[in-house]
């Protein structure tokens, strides 16, 4: 199970990390993502999320790394 981890609060710059981890415990005090695991970084949330809050947040490399992609629709352009 994942957890996202706050890393600044830049579109995008939350990121999935896993809970059982050692290096993840609480308070965190690094969170090695799930897209980029050599690079951990110390989350500005002490607690794991079960979510993010607004949508903006999520990674969207951590949202492909556990196969859930962004449920995005391209956007459509009508003539009228
Ligand atoms: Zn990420």
């Amino acid at each position: 199970m994942s957890a996202w981890f706050v890393r600044s609060l830049d579109h995008g710059d939350t990121h999935l990390g896993d809970p059982e981890d050692s290096a993840v415990v609480r308070p965190a005090p690094a969170v090695a993502p799930r897209c980029a695991p050599d690079a951990p970084f110390h989350p500005m949330n002490r607690r794991p999320m079960d979510f993010c809050f607004f949508e903006w947040q999520m990674c969207r490399d951590c949202l492909a790394v556990v196969g859930r992609p962004r449920d995005l629709r391209p956007l459509l352009a009508v003539a009228g």
